[in-house]
């Protein structure tokens, strides 16, 4: 997804999963919530919450807004916005690596990330790898400061090899690029990244779009990155084009054939635009999905 913050989180958003804990103290405020996968701990970090318009330039809907405003009445929700968290993921627990995937929209323009990072107990200078699933603002702009210098100083930042060259033609994440470019490690889509952590190829949203497997003592949770964007209308609709997707048929087709897969091996996900903090799994409902929120 690629936007400028504007907007404030709402109730509202608690309302759009299946099973939903108590709502966060205040809009957009820093947060951190974490997840035990085995003898890791996860934890979604918090950047900032968007308010997408209700009006046909993001969902496609052949029935258009008033499609949309079909699926948010269902569970109660505001039917003039579609709220979309970002969030970035924590993993700590790696021998020699502080992890995290994503960097949300960056400090210029109003993201919490690096306070959210400090309520988890992590400096900047402690990140020792930065995951990108893509080189939308919205997953890179934490990269750099509000002084355009990078963040995470001692951090290797890791993405395929076709999203960096994506990324270094995009002008709006040019300056990004340039910044980083001396800490940038590429990887072949779908290759194993670190121990325990290994890229998966989900193709349509950019060119080297990646979701990221993690994997402890026998359990596992997939970054789905940008696979899905609504955990309301993207699980109702897969088959919905959004304005984000870069090939829109073929991650039309990589969203359907995902979420059918993670509902029916009840995989545990993580997704940076679902509810914070974005842990859950996917259950069939209804001729599509619907979210349900990790325990917590
Ligand atoms: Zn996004």
């Amino acid at each position: 997804m690629r936007f400028s913050l504007t907007a404030l989180f709402t109730l509202a958003t608690l309302a759009s999963g299946v099973s939903l804990a108590a709502p966060p103290a205040a809009p957009t405020a820093p947060s951190a919530d974490d997840l035990r996968l085995g003898a890791l701990r996860l934890t979604g970090v918090r950047d900032a919450a968007f308010k997408a318009p209700n009006d046909g330039s993001i969902f496609q809907a052949p029935g258009g807004p008033a499609a949309v405003t079909a699926l948010l009445k269902a569970p109660g929700l505001s039917t003039d916005v579609i709220p979309l968290s970002v969030d970035g993921l924590l993993v700590r627990g790696i021998p020699g690596h502080v992890v995290l995937i994503d960097t949300g929209n960056g400090a210029k323009k109003g993201g919490v990330l690096a306070a959210s990072l400090a309520a988890a107990g992590v400096s900047p200078a402690q990140i020792t790898d930065i995951l990108i699933t893509h080189s939308h603002g919205d997953h890179v702009g934490g990269l750099v400061g509000t002084d355009g210098k990078p963040t995470f100083p001692r951090a290797t930042i890791r993405m395929t090899a076709p999203e960096w060259a994506y990324m270094r033609s995009q002008e709006d994440v040019k300056p990004i690029a340039a910044a980083i470019q001396g800490q940038v490690k590429t990887f072949a889509p779908g290759a194993a990244v670190l121990h325990g952590i290994t890229a998966v190829a989900l193709r349509g949203h950019t060119p080297g779009h990646s979701g990221y497997r993690i994997v402890s003592r026998g359990q596992s949770l997939l970054d789905i990155g940008d696979t899905a964007h609504s955990s309301v209308i993207s699980l109702a609709r897969p088959d919905w084009t959004i304005q984000f997707d870069n090939n829109k048929s073929l991650a039309r087709q990589t969203r359907i054939s995902e979420l059918r897969q993670l509902a029916r091996s009840r995989q545990l996900i993580f997704a940076p635009h679902f509810p914070f903090p974005g842990f859950g799994r996917v259950v069939a409902r209804a001729g599509g999905y619907a979210w349900a929120a990790a325990a917590r």
